[in-house]
């Protein structure tokens, strides 16, 4: 599942082929992905320009000329692609129709923008650009992570007094928003802070640790996303799937890579989800 730094990446890897682009035609292929999309949508895309292309949390948002702002998001499996044109690094021909195209942007200059989502766990919205920020998906979310709003007193604020293990309380997307298992796993793992402490029982010194090493975290993978990019044109033209180099998730049983720990990764399960963690040095 694509968390915020993915996001990201497909959003810079959109940006040169959609940014000050006007959608020549828009086609939509089914009536709904998780949600309907909303009435006239491909009417309503066709023509308009594409005056900035933003993230906020994990939905990519599009403002158009017509007042309007697209909003996506990739959901489980959503993915998007890019064809045609010689537009930048992008060079992959058009692709023939696959089942799951669900919504096809063919893009001034010749590009195509395909969104695929074989699982349909995605949504496309349009609302006016004004009052984007208080739709139904975007209205509930806390600050973006790499935001100035995001600080130690912020976080202090937020989890003082809460009953629910840290692990719990940093993927709550009212605290923070974007922040998920994969990233949360290894932001504990490097402040050496165990995910079952409960929030409340941290000390405000350990509670600071966290903002920095969310940040770092995360810009760490949006910096590897960014060289994924690079070599777009060897992929099969997805973006946003890259390769990563996790210290902790999904690596059970293995040592820890922390320089002279001893201890062995464990994987336990917080609210139906894994966290792996490092029962030597996560305290
Ligand atoms: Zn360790």
């Amino acid at each position: 599942m694509p968390e915020l730094p993915e996001v990201e990446t497909v959003r810079r890897g959109l940006l040169p082929v959609m940014e000050g682009k006007r959608i020549v035609l828009a086609k939509v292929n089914r009536p709904d992905l998780r949600w309907p999309f909303p009435e006239n949508m491909a009417v309503r895309l066709t023509g308009a320009t594409v005056k900035a292309l933003r993230r906020r949390s994990k939905y990519i948002l599009a403002e158009l000329s017509t007042g309007e702002t697209l909003i996506i998001h990739l959901g489980m499996s959503g993915r998007m692609l890019i064809s045609g044109g010689q537009v930048g690094e992008f060079h992959h021909a058009y692709p023939a129709p696959e089942k799951h195209d669900h919504v096809v942007m063919d893009m001034e200059g010749g590009t195509r923008i395909i969104f695929n989502d074989a699982r349909r766990f995605g949504a496309m919205d349009l609302a006016p650009s004004m009052d984007v920020e208080s739709h139904k998906l975007l209205s509930a979310l806390g600050p973006e992570p790499l935001g100035n709003e995001f600080n130690e007193e912020y976080l202090v604020g937020r989890l003082k007094g809460k009953n629910s293990p840290i692990k719990s309380a940093l993927l709550d997307q009212r605290i923070v928003a974007g922040l998920g298992n994969i990233y949360v796993c290894e932001v504990l793992h490097r402040i050496g802070m165990s995910p079952g402490r409960k929030a409340k029982d941290l000390p405000k010194k350990r509670i600071s640790a966290l903002v920095p090493a969310i940040r770092d975290v995360l810009s760490e993978a949006i910096e590897a996303g960014g060289s994924s990019l690079k070599d777009y044109r060897q992929t099969d033209g997805e973006l946003g799937y890259f390769q990563h180099s996790f210290r902790v998730y999904g690596r059970e049983g293995e040592p820890c890579v922390n320089p002279g720990c001893k201890g062995k990764i464990k994987r336990i399960v917080q609210s139906g989800r894994s966290s792996f963690y490092c029962p030597q040095c996560q305290r």
